[in-house]
């Protein structure tokens, strides 16, 4: 069968398709995840990149106010004579004024002499001294080429970074140093203003990897070095710039990371781009690729079920219809070799709707033509079998019944039959078996006529048709029984014909029979039904009178006398008489009693001179 091979290969089908579906889904997400970190990459870069650029360049804008500031005729003057007029002072104060207000994070300017003792300051108060002896190393242990300093060392209040610039004489000799204090407000505007997503962080750091400014804000002291950051992949490097992963030193979260140095400043800036950002449109499209697979697999494995329930169903269909084809095959063999007539015939229409050939021979049907494939096609021929139509009809139950039917033809035969209602079948059908018995009944009746042919000659005279002796005789026994019994009359007349052997002699042997035969006839015609006449010997008769009286008897025998004398002979004009004797049953007799004394009579009557009844006198 190719069902089973089908279901197999319906299912690799599907486990094939389901994995190329995930494998498709999984290189579309890889892409999508590589993507999403190259953006991040050159995202990091570029917001590094602009980070520097925006903090060096308001580094150097301070420098050049320093600058300006130490070219200024004034400064140039307070250090060579270590102290302002009043109109200097006041002059110097309206530049750094001016200067202060040009950049909105200076927040004040310092002027010292190489003692570090301060010579101007924009603001009262004076510059804490832990600073001030900051500035004097630097001022005394650098050379005269390194002019700039920039400190990142928090002040006092935590909030300033300084840079410093040494003053120089014209023929280059350090004189002192101009100080700026900026607000380090300046660096976390900066660093906000980058959009580096929800999860993103940025730092910006001084060489000793001190914190001047980060986002998100950390509650946590800043004046601790942070320490490096460990790099779990490096994607590149270049001199000042450094592209890679690692875990975040402040809240351990995986970010790409670009990091790069100021430009001329001691300030590293470090730029990440958090995983959970980069990685979420990779995150949403795998949710929904997932889901969108699982989807996709449930209909499949549902569509599999359903194609495989399908193909079982046809399998099971394809499975009973063979069988179904089997046994209608078997069936049709059944009908046709059984040796009884088998019809199936439609209820309510009361069609054949099948026939065996047994069947058709016996119903006289038309048969198939020879070699005819559609042999077992359905018939639908009229059921013309009376009673059997009727009994149908009815609803009759007929097991193993002789019935005699008759054809359409109004033949007729004999059959055993059997009706077996199939209410299940379609069409709804009576399976009607007939078994042809017509030979056998005519067997039987034929018989039974044999028999009844011998019982009558058993008991009957082959010539006057009457009982005979031994008729007569079981008759009379069964009779004084009776009487016996039941205390009812019988009387017997016992007579023999007069002067017979004449008849013989005379005539011939033929007109002795006929004169037997009328006596017999004048008997049957003068007797009634219940009475039984007999010939028990060659002219020789007895006459049973069951519940009669002798008188009646008598009577009887009177009118048979009558009758005969009547009855015209051909041969001979002369009457047929009779001589005999009647007695009645009398307590004690028996058959042979009453016949003796029957016998009495009639020699007494022929004694007397023939044609004579005598009779019993009764006690
Ligand atoms: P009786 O008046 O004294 O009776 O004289 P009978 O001649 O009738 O008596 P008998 O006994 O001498 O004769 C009887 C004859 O009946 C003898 C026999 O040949 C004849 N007979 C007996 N049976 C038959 C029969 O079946 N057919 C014919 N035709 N004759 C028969
Ligand atoms: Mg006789
Ligand atoms: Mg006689």
């Amino acid at each position: 069968m190719r069902t089973p091979h089908n279901g197999r290969l319906a299912t690799w089908l599907a486990i094939v398709f389901l994995a190329a579906t995930l494998l498709i889904v999984a290189l579309d997400l890889a892409g999508t995840r590589q993507q999403g970190e190259g953006e991040a990459r050159n995202q990091a870069a570029s917001l590094s990149l602009l980070l520097e650029e925006r903090l060096s360049s308001g580094l150097r804008e301070t420098n050049l106010i320093l600058q300006s500031i130490s070219d200024s005729s004034q400064v140039q003057a307070l250090l060579q004579n270590h102290v302002l007029s009043q109109e200097q002072q006041q002059k110097l104060r309206q530049l750094a004024d001016a200067k202060l207000r040009q950049q909105a994070y200076l927040t004040r300017i310092d002027v010292l002499d190489s003692a570090c003792a301060t010579l101007f300051s924009s603001q009262r108060g004076d510059t804490p001294s832990q600073l001030k002896t900051d500035y004097c190393r630097w001022y005394h242990r650098t050379g005269v080429q390194d002019t700039g300093f920039m400190s990142t060392r928090p002040d006092a209040g935590g909030k300033n970074i300084v840079l410093a610039l040494k003053l120089l004489s014209p023929t280059g000799e350090p004189l002192g140093m101009v100080i700026g204090t900026m607000d380090r407000q300046f660096f976390q505007s900066e660093v906000s203003k980058l959009p580096v997503g929800n999860h993103g962080e940025i730092l910006v750091m001084d060489l000793r990897q001190v914190l001047m400014a980060n986002w998100p804000a950390y509650p946590r002291a800043q004046e601790q070095p942070l320490g490096e950051l460990v790099a779990t992949e490096v994607f590149s490097r270049h001199e000042e710039t450094l592209l890679f992963s690692a875990n975040s030193l402040l809240d351990a979260e995986r970010r790409i990371y670009s990091t790069r140095l100021v430009e001329g400043f001691p300030l590293r800036v470090l730029v990440g781009i958090g995983e959970r950002d980069f990685s979420r449109p990779f995150n949403d499209k795998a949710t929904m690729a997932l889901l969108a697979w699982l989807f996709t697999a449930a209909l499949t494995i549902v569509a599999l079920r359903s194609h495989l329930a399908g193909l079982r169903q046809n399998r099971l269909l394809a499975d009973s219809a063979q069988r179904i084809r089997q046994s209608e095959e078997m069936a049709r063999l059944i009908l046709d070799t059984a040796p009884v007539a088998l019809l199936l015939v439609a209820m309510g229409q009361w069609r054949i709707l099948r026939a065996n050939a047994p069947a058709r021979e016996l119903l006289r049907m038309p048969g198939p033509p020879p070699g005819d494939k559609q042999a077992d096609r359905t018939l639908d021929l009229p059921l013309q079998l009376a009673p059997l139509s009727d009994w149908l009809r009815d609803g009759t139950q007929a097991d193993k019944e002789e019935v005699e039917l008759e054809r359409e033809d109004l033949t007729r035969l004999w059959a055993i039959v059997s009706i077996q209602y199939l209410p299940d079948h379609q069409p709804p059908a009576a399976l009607v078996s007939l078994y042809d018995i017509s030979s056998r009944k005519a067997l039987e009746q034929e018989l039974e006529e044999k028999n009844r042919q011998l019982n009558d000659m058993a008991v009957t005279d082959p010539l006057t048709r009457l009982a005979n002796r031994r008729h007569a005789d079981q008759t009379l026994k069964e009779e004084v029984v009776r009487c016996e019994r039941y205390s009812q009359p019988l009387s017997i007349a016992v007579f023999d014909i007069d002067h017979f052997k004449q008849f013989n002699d005379s005539f011939g042997h033929q007109a002795g029979d006929n004169v037997l035969l009328a006596v017999a006839n004048s008997l049957v015609d003068g007797t009634r039904g219940t009475d039984v006449c007999a010939r028990i010997g060659g002219e020789e008769f007895l006459v049973i009178f069951p519940c009669t009286r002798l008188k009646d008897a008598e009577k009887v025998m009177q009118r048979v006398q009558m009758m005969l004398a009547r009855t015209i002979f051909p041969f001979t004009d002369e009457k047929v008489t009779f001589s005999g004797g009647l007695t009645a049953w009398q307590p004690g007799d028996t058959p042979s009693s009453m016949l003796s004394r029957a016998d009495k009579l009639l020699y007494q009557a022929k004694m007397s001179g023939r044609d004579l009844m005598l009779s019993d006198k009764e006690d």
